[in-house]
Protein backbone atom coordinates (compact mmCIF):
# COMPACT_ATOMS: atom_id res chain seq x y z
CA UNK A 1 0.00 0.00 0.00
CA UNK A 2 1.68 3.55 -0.73
CA UNK A 3 0.39 6.97 0.20
CA UNK A 4 -2.98 7.76 1.37
CA UNK A 5 -4.91 9.80 -0.86
CA UNK A 6 -4.36 13.81 -0.18
CA UNK A 7 -7.71 14.70 -1.71
CA UNK A 8 -11.04 13.86 0.01
CA UNK A 9 -14.82 14.28 -1.08
CA UNK A 10 -17.57 14.39 1.14
CA UNK A 11 -21.09 13.47 0.24
CA UNK A 12 -24.25 15.59 2.24
CA UNK A 13 -27.23 13.83 0.57
CA UNK A 14 -29.77 16.61 1.92
CA UNK A 15 -32.04 18.94 0.19
CA UNK A 16 -34.92 21.49 0.49
CA UNK A 17 -36.58 20.28 -2.27
CA UNK A 18 -36.09 18.03 -5.15
CA UNK A 19 -35.43 19.73 -8.36
CA UNK A 20 -37.47 18.50 -10.94
CA UNK A 21 -34.69 17.06 -13.13
CA UNK A 22 -32.16 15.77 -10.39
CA UNK A 23 -31.06 12.18 -9.56
CA UNK A 24 -28.48 12.86 -7.49
CA UNK A 25 -28.18 11.43 -4.54
CA UNK A 26 -30.27 13.65 -2.21
CA UNK A 27 -33.12 13.37 0.04
CA UNK A 28 -35.50 16.76 0.69
CA UNK A 29 -37.75 16.32 3.69
CA UNK A 30 -35.67 14.24 5.55
CA UNK A 31 -33.66 17.56 7.09
CA UNK A 32 -34.34 15.66 10.72
CA UNK A 33 -31.83 12.89 9.95
CA UNK A 34 -28.75 16.24 9.82
CA UNK A 35 -27.26 15.01 12.92
CA UNK A 36 -27.50 11.47 13.30
CA UNK A 37 -25.84 11.73 9.27
CA UNK A 38 -22.89 14.27 10.22
CA UNK A 39 -21.98 11.78 13.07
CA UNK A 40 -21.89 8.92 10.85
CA UNK A 41 -20.00 10.69 8.45
CA UNK A 42 -17.22 11.46 11.40
CA UNK A 43 -17.25 7.69 12.34
CA UNK A 44 -16.61 7.14 8.59
CA UNK A 45 -13.57 9.08 8.81
CA UNK A 46 -12.35 7.95 11.84
CA UNK A 47 -12.52 4.48 10.69
CA UNK A 48 -10.64 5.90 7.68
CA UNK A 49 -8.09 7.19 9.70
CA UNK A 50 -6.86 4.00 10.74
CA UNK A 51 -5.39 3.35 7.40
CA UNK A 52 -2.12 5.69 8.45
CA UNK A 53 0.61 3.25 8.92
CA UNK A 54 2.20 3.99 12.28
CA UNK A 55 5.87 5.69 12.45
CA UNK A 56 4.63 7.37 9.01
CA UNK A 57 4.32 10.63 8.22
CA UNK A 58 0.50 11.11 7.21
CA UNK A 59 0.23 12.49 3.63
CA UNK A 60 -1.33 16.00 3.81
CA UNK A 61 -4.70 16.71 2.25
CA UNK A 62 -4.34 19.04 -0.92
CA UNK A 63 -8.25 19.36 -1.38
CA UNK A 64 -11.40 18.64 0.33
CA UNK A 65 -14.59 18.94 -1.67
CA UNK A 66 -18.13 18.87 0.32
CA UNK A 67 -20.80 18.14 -2.23
CA UNK A 68 -24.21 16.95 -2.31
CA UNK A 69 -26.52 17.67 -2.15
CA UNK A 70 -26.63 21.23 -0.81
CA UNK A 71 -24.42 21.13 2.35
CA UNK A 72 -25.13 24.34 3.19
CA UNK A 73 -28.40 22.92 4.72
CA UNK A 74 -26.11 22.29 7.62
CA UNK A 75 -25.08 25.47 8.50
CA UNK A 76 -21.62 26.89 8.96
CA UNK A 77 -21.56 25.87 12.57
CA UNK A 78 -21.62 21.97 11.78
CA UNK A 79 -20.12 22.21 8.71
CA UNK A 80 -16.82 23.86 10.18
CA UNK A 81 -17.48 21.17 13.10
CA UNK A 82 -17.48 18.44 10.16
CA UNK A 83 -13.99 19.88 8.76
CA UNK A 84 -11.83 19.74 12.11
CA UNK A 85 -12.93 16.37 12.68
CA UNK A 86 -11.49 15.86 9.07
CA UNK A 87 -8.59 17.66 9.88
CA UNK A 88 -8.00 16.07 13.55
CA UNK A 89 -7.44 12.49 11.45
CA UNK A 90 -6.40 13.50 8.60
CA UNK A 91 -3.53 16.90 8.64
CA UNK A 92 -4.21 19.12 5.72
CA UNK A 93 -1.78 21.06 3.25
CA UNK A 94 -1.55 24.92 4.38
CA UNK A 95 -2.46 25.96 0.85
CA UNK A 96 -5.05 23.25 0.69
CA UNK A 97 -8.35 24.28 -1.69
CA UNK A 98 -11.65 23.49 0.60
CA UNK A 99 -14.37 23.85 -1.38
CA UNK A 100 -17.95 23.91 0.15
CA UNK A 101 -20.82 23.38 -2.67
CA UNK A 102 -23.91 26.34 -1.54
CA UNK A 103 -27.30 26.47 -2.69
CA UNK A 104 -27.63 30.16 -3.16
CA UNK A 105 -31.26 30.86 -0.73
CA UNK A 106 -29.88 28.48 1.84
CA UNK A 107 -26.56 30.62 3.10
CA UNK A 108 -26.32 34.01 4.21
CA UNK A 109 -23.39 36.93 5.47
CA UNK A 110 -22.79 35.33 9.16
CA UNK A 111 -22.59 31.63 7.70
CA UNK A 112 -20.13 33.21 5.05
CA UNK A 113 -17.71 34.44 7.58
CA UNK A 114 -17.89 31.17 9.78
CA UNK A 115 -16.90 29.28 6.91
CA UNK A 116 -14.37 31.34 5.89
CA UNK A 117 -12.45 31.16 9.41
CA UNK A 118 -13.22 27.83 9.58
CA UNK A 119 -10.69 26.88 6.87
CA UNK A 120 -13.25 26.55 3.82
CA UNK A 121 -11.56 29.16 1.17
CA UNK A 122 -13.90 27.61 -2.09
CA UNK A 123 -17.74 28.37 -2.47
CA UNK A 124 -19.27 26.55 -5.56
CA UNK A 125 -22.75 28.10 -6.07
CA UNK A 126 -25.46 26.10 -7.95
CA UNK A 127 -26.82 28.93 -10.06
CA UNK A 128 -28.06 26.96 -13.30
CA UNK A 129 -29.61 30.11 -15.09
CA UNK A 130 -30.34 33.51 -14.53
CA UNK A 131 -33.79 33.51 -15.79
CA UNK A 132 -36.69 33.25 -13.55
CA UNK A 133 -38.56 31.28 -15.78
CA UNK A 134 -35.87 28.77 -16.04
CA UNK A 135 -34.96 28.62 -12.60
CA UNK A 136 -38.96 28.17 -11.98
CA UNK A 137 -39.32 25.28 -14.36
CA UNK A 138 -36.15 23.46 -13.09
CA UNK A 139 -37.41 23.88 -9.61
CA UNK A 140 -34.68 25.73 -8.64
CA UNK A 141 -35.89 27.21 -4.87
CA UNK A 142 -33.74 30.76 -5.66
CA UNK A 143 -33.68 33.49 -7.83
CA UNK A 144 -30.80 35.24 -9.79
CA UNK A 145 -30.99 38.12 -6.94
CA UNK A 146 -30.75 34.92 -4.29
CA UNK A 147 -27.28 34.69 -6.09
CA UNK A 148 -26.49 37.97 -6.37
CA UNK A 149 -26.87 38.11 -3.03
CA UNK A 150 -24.79 35.17 -1.62
CA UNK A 151 -21.78 35.90 -3.89
CA UNK A 152 -21.57 39.26 -2.83
CA UNK A 153 -21.86 38.23 1.21
CA UNK A 154 -19.29 35.97 0.13
CA UNK A 155 -16.72 38.36 -1.49
CA UNK A 156 -16.97 40.41 1.98
CA UNK A 157 -16.71 37.40 4.16
CA UNK A 158 -13.07 37.29 2.19
CA UNK A 159 -13.68 34.36 -0.56
CA UNK A 160 -11.17 35.01 -3.14
CA UNK A 161 -12.33 31.36 -5.17
CA UNK A 162 -15.96 31.38 -5.99
CA UNK A 163 -17.57 29.22 -8.92
CA UNK A 164 -20.73 29.07 -10.55
CA UNK A 165 -22.36 26.28 -12.04
CA UNK A 166 -24.92 26.53 -15.17
CA UNK A 167 -26.65 24.31 -17.57
CA UNK A 168 -27.50 24.30 -21.04
CA UNK A 169 -29.92 22.73 -23.25
CA UNK A 170 -32.76 23.45 -21.03
CA UNK A 171 -36.69 23.49 -21.98
CA UNK A 172 -37.49 26.49 -23.28
CA UNK A 173 -34.13 28.09 -22.85
CA UNK A 174 -32.52 30.31 -26.11
CA UNK A 175 -29.19 30.99 -26.85
CA UNK A 176 -29.86 34.72 -25.44
CA UNK A 177 -31.03 33.32 -21.89
CA UNK A 178 -27.55 31.36 -22.11
CA UNK A 179 -25.35 34.56 -23.39
CA UNK A 180 -27.27 36.49 -20.44
CA UNK A 181 -26.25 33.63 -17.87
CA UNK A 182 -22.80 33.18 -19.19
CA UNK A 183 -22.38 37.65 -18.78
CA UNK A 184 -23.74 38.04 -15.71
CA UNK A 185 -21.65 35.45 -14.03
CA UNK A 186 -18.87 37.26 -15.63
CA UNK A 187 -20.05 40.23 -15.20
CA UNK A 188 -20.04 40.12 -11.06
CA UNK A 189 -16.63 38.02 -11.15
CA UNK A 190 -16.93 34.23 -10.71
CA UNK A 191 -13.53 33.00 -10.64
CA UNK A 192 -14.83 29.65 -12.07
CA UNK A 193 -17.31 28.85 -14.40
CA UNK A 194 -18.79 24.87 -14.72
CA UNK A 195 -21.68 24.13 -17.72
CA UNK A 196 -23.30 20.89 -18.21
CA UNK A 197 -25.55 20.16 -20.36
CA UNK A 198 -29.19 19.19 -19.33
CA UNK A 199 -29.59 15.29 -19.16
CA UNK A 200 -33.39 13.56 -18.61
CA UNK A 201 -32.39 11.40 -16.29
CA UNK A 202 -35.13 8.01 -15.68
CA UNK A 203 -36.93 8.47 -12.19
CA UNK A 204 -36.91 12.11 -12.28
CA UNK A 205 -40.14 14.41 -12.88
CA UNK A 206 -38.59 15.46 -16.18
CA UNK A 207 -38.20 12.45 -17.61
CA UNK A 208 -41.77 11.80 -16.94
CA UNK A 209 -42.81 14.86 -18.37
CA UNK A 210 -39.96 14.36 -21.47
CA UNK A 211 -41.93 10.98 -22.35
CA UNK A 212 -44.82 12.34 -22.35
CA UNK A 213 -43.99 15.06 -25.09
CA UNK A 214 -44.79 17.74 -22.43
CA UNK A 215 -41.32 18.26 -22.15
CA UNK A 216 -39.72 20.41 -25.22
CA UNK A 217 -35.91 20.25 -24.94
CA UNK A 218 -33.91 22.74 -27.94
CA UNK A 219 -32.45 21.08 -31.28
CA UNK A 220 -29.44 19.15 -30.82
CA UNK A 221 -27.75 21.81 -32.93
CA UNK A 222 -28.61 24.86 -30.60
CA UNK A 223 -27.68 23.12 -27.67
CA UNK A 224 -24.15 22.79 -29.20
CA UNK A 225 -24.43 26.54 -30.19
CA UNK A 226 -25.34 27.02 -26.43
CA UNK A 227 -21.97 25.00 -25.28
CA UNK A 228 -19.71 26.78 -27.74
CA UNK A 229 -20.87 30.10 -27.39
CA UNK A 230 -20.64 29.18 -23.36
CA UNK A 231 -17.08 28.46 -24.22
CA UNK A 232 -16.17 31.16 -26.25
CA UNK A 233 -17.54 34.11 -23.99
CA UNK A 234 -15.60 32.77 -20.70
CA UNK A 235 -12.65 32.87 -22.98
CA UNK A 236 -12.68 36.33 -23.88
CA UNK A 237 -13.54 36.98 -20.64
CA UNK A 238 -10.20 35.78 -18.93
CA UNK A 239 -11.65 32.40 -18.52
CA UNK A 240 -9.71 29.81 -19.96
CA UNK A 241 -11.62 26.65 -20.42
CA UNK A 242 -9.74 23.84 -18.83
CA UNK A 243 -12.03 20.77 -19.02
CA UNK A 244 -14.73 19.88 -21.22
CA UNK A 245 -17.36 21.76 -18.61
CA UNK A 246 -15.06 24.34 -16.39
CA UNK A 247 -13.46 27.45 -17.47
CA UNK A 248 -11.15 29.74 -14.87
CA UNK A 249 -9.57 32.82 -14.23
CA UNK A 250 -5.78 31.65 -14.02
CA UNK A 251 -4.49 29.52 -10.87
CA UNK A 252 -8.32 29.03 -10.23
CA UNK A 253 -8.99 25.67 -11.51
CA UNK A 254 -10.41 22.99 -9.35
CA UNK A 255 -7.78 21.55 -8.35
CA UNK A 256 -9.82 19.13 -6.16
CA UNK A 257 -11.55 17.81 -9.91
CA UNK A 258 -7.94 17.75 -11.25
CA UNK A 259 -7.25 15.46 -9.06
CA UNK A 260 -10.24 13.27 -10.82
CA UNK A 261 -9.03 13.64 -14.30
CA UNK A 262 -5.49 13.11 -13.73
CA UNK A 263 -6.99 9.61 -12.19
CA UNK A 264 -5.30 10.35 -8.94
CA UNK A 265 -6.66 8.48 -5.76
CA UNK A 266 -9.29 10.12 -3.63
CA UNK A 267 -11.12 9.24 -0.28
CA UNK A 268 -14.70 9.20 -0.30
CA UNK A 269 -17.09 9.74 2.35
CA UNK A 270 -20.65 10.11 3.16
CA UNK A 271 -23.82 8.17 1.54
CA UNK A 272 -23.22 7.05 -2.10
CA UNK A 273 -19.79 8.83 -2.36
CA UNK A 274 -17.29 7.00 -4.58
CA UNK A 275 -13.49 6.63 -3.60
CA UNK A 276 -10.66 5.05 -5.48
CA UNK A 277 -7.60 4.33 -3.55
CA UNK A 278 -4.63 1.37 -3.71
CA UNK A 279 -6.11 0.53 -7.44
CA UNK A 280 -9.29 -0.09 -5.89
CA UNK A 281 -12.75 1.95 -6.79
CA UNK A 282 -15.07 1.61 -3.82
CA UNK A 283 -18.91 3.05 -3.78
CA UNK A 284 -20.46 3.64 -0.45
CA UNK A 285 -23.87 2.35 0.14
CA UNK A 286 -25.96 5.00 -2.36
CA UNK A 287 -29.53 4.82 -0.06
CA UNK A 288 -29.47 7.18 3.24
CA UNK A 289 -30.77 4.14 5.80
CA UNK A 290 -28.23 1.67 4.07
CA UNK A 291 -25.37 3.84 4.75
CA UNK A 292 -26.21 4.99 8.21
CA UNK A 293 -27.14 1.27 9.37
CA UNK A 294 -23.59 0.07 7.85
CA UNK A 295 -22.00 2.93 9.74
CA UNK A 296 -23.50 2.32 12.94
CA UNK A 297 -23.49 -0.87 13.06
CA UNK A 298 -20.52 -2.36 11.21
CA UNK A 299 -17.17 -2.93 12.67
CA UNK A 300 -15.13 -3.10 9.01
CA UNK A 301 -12.78 -0.31 9.23
CA UNK A 302 -11.39 1.38 7.67
CA UNK A 303 -14.73 1.04 5.05
CA UNK A 304 -17.68 0.54 6.76
CA UNK A 305 -19.94 1.33 4.38
CA UNK A 306 -18.75 0.28 0.36
CA UNK A 307 -18.80 -2.18 -1.88
CA UNK A 308 -15.70 -2.54 -3.62
CA UNK A 309 -16.84 -1.62 -7.87
CA UNK A 310 -13.46 -3.00 -8.97
CA UNK A 311 -9.18 -3.21 -9.21
CA UNK A 312 -7.85 -1.90 -11.87
CA UNK A 313 -5.26 -3.70 -13.77
CA UNK A 314 -2.24 -2.43 -15.00
CA UNK A 315 -4.42 -1.89 -18.57
CA UNK A 316 -7.40 -0.59 -17.07
CA UNK A 317 -4.98 1.96 -15.16
CA UNK A 318 -3.70 2.92 -19.06
CA UNK A 319 -6.90 3.75 -20.40
CA UNK A 320 -8.49 5.13 -17.49
CA UNK A 321 -5.90 7.64 -17.47
CA UNK A 322 -6.26 8.37 -21.03
CA UNK A 323 -10.31 8.55 -21.13
CA UNK A 324 -10.15 10.93 -18.64
CA UNK A 325 -7.19 13.30 -19.60
CA UNK A 326 -9.19 13.54 -22.81
CA UNK A 327 -11.90 15.36 -20.58
CA UNK A 328 -9.05 18.25 -20.46
CA UNK A 329 -8.29 20.71 -22.43
CA UNK A 330 -4.69 20.08 -22.21
CA UNK A 331 -5.47 16.60 -23.37
CA UNK A 332 -3.07 13.82 -22.80
CA UNK A 333 0.20 14.78 -21.68
CA UNK A 334 2.62 11.93 -23.37
CA UNK A 335 5.63 12.35 -20.54
CA UNK A 336 3.74 12.09 -17.15
CA UNK A 337 2.00 9.29 -18.57
CA UNK A 338 5.81 7.58 -19.76
CA UNK A 339 6.63 8.29 -16.24
CA UNK A 340 3.76 6.51 -14.67
CA UNK A 341 3.61 3.58 -16.98
CA UNK A 342 7.27 3.27 -18.41
CA UNK A 343 6.14 3.53 -21.70
CA UNK A 344 4.42 5.97 -24.31
CA UNK A 345 1.11 6.14 -24.42
CA UNK A 346 1.21 5.16 -28.71
CA UNK A 347 2.54 1.58 -27.47
CA UNK A 348 -0.39 0.65 -25.92
CA UNK A 349 -2.86 2.74 -28.16
CA UNK A 350 -1.30 3.89 -31.27
CA UNK A 351 -3.80 2.07 -33.58
CA UNK A 352 -6.82 4.19 -31.49
CA UNK A 353 -4.64 7.24 -31.50
CA UNK A 354 -4.56 7.13 -35.32
CA UNK A 355 -7.31 6.45 -35.92
CA UNK A 356 -9.31 9.48 -33.70
CA UNK A 357 -6.74 11.91 -35.39
CA UNK A 358 -7.99 10.79 -39.15
CA UNK A 359 -11.62 11.24 -38.02
CA UNK A 360 -10.93 14.37 -36.46
CA UNK A 361 -12.03 14.45 -32.97
CA UNK A 362 -8.62 14.76 -31.66
CA UNK A 363 -5.21 16.43 -32.85
CA UNK A 364 -1.68 16.07 -31.78
CA UNK A 365 -0.55 18.63 -29.49
CA UNK A 366 3.23 19.78 -28.33
CA UNK A 367 2.68 17.57 -24.90
CA UNK A 368 0.73 14.54 -26.43
CA UNK A 369 -3.16 14.12 -27.88
CA UNK A 370 -6.11 16.32 -27.04
CA UNK A 371 -9.78 16.99 -27.96
CA UNK A 372 -10.62 18.71 -31.66
CA UNK A 373 -13.16 21.48 -31.84
CA UNK A 374 -15.40 18.58 -33.37
CA UNK A 375 -14.14 15.77 -30.46
CA UNK A 376 -15.66 18.00 -28.37
CA UNK A 377 -19.60 17.55 -29.09
CA UNK A 378 -18.25 13.72 -29.77
CA UNK A 379 -16.55 13.54 -26.74
CA UNK A 380 -18.01 10.10 -25.70
CA UNK A 381 -16.96 8.46 -28.86
CA UNK A 382 -13.32 9.13 -27.97
CA UNK A 383 -14.05 8.40 -24.27
CA UNK A 384 -15.77 4.75 -25.43
CA UNK A 385 -12.52 3.88 -27.23
CA UNK A 386 -11.08 3.61 -23.61
CA UNK A 387 -13.08 1.37 -21.82
S1 LIG B 1 -30.16 21.28 -5.20
FE1 LIG B 1 -28.79 20.00 -6.43
S2 LIG B 1 -28.71 18.00 -5.41
FE2 LIG B 1 -30.47 19.13 -4.57
S3 LIG B 1 -32.20 18.42 -5.77
FE3 LIG B 1 -31.44 20.31 -6.75
S4 LIG B 1 -29.97 19.61 -8.30
FE4 LIG B 1 -30.35 17.89 -6.91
Amino acid sequence: MGDLPSSVYLHFPFCARKCFYCDLPSYAGRLGDIDRYLRALEREIRQAGTLQAPGLPPTPLQTVYVGGGTPTLAGAERMVELLDTLRAVFPWATDAEVTVEANPGTVHKADFERMRRGGINRISFGLQAWQPSLLKRLGRIHTAEDFVEAFTAARKAGFDNLSADLMLGLPGQTLGDVRETVSRVIDIGADHVSFYSLQIEEGTPFYDWYESGELILPDEEIERAMYHETRRLLRESGREPYEISSAALPGRACRHNLTYWRAEEYFGFGCAAHGYFDRVRRANHAALDDYLQAVEHGDTAPFPASQVLETLDRDAQMKEVMMLAFRTDAGVDAASYTRRFGEPPDERFGETLASLVIRGLIAETPRGWALTGRGLDFANQVFMEFV
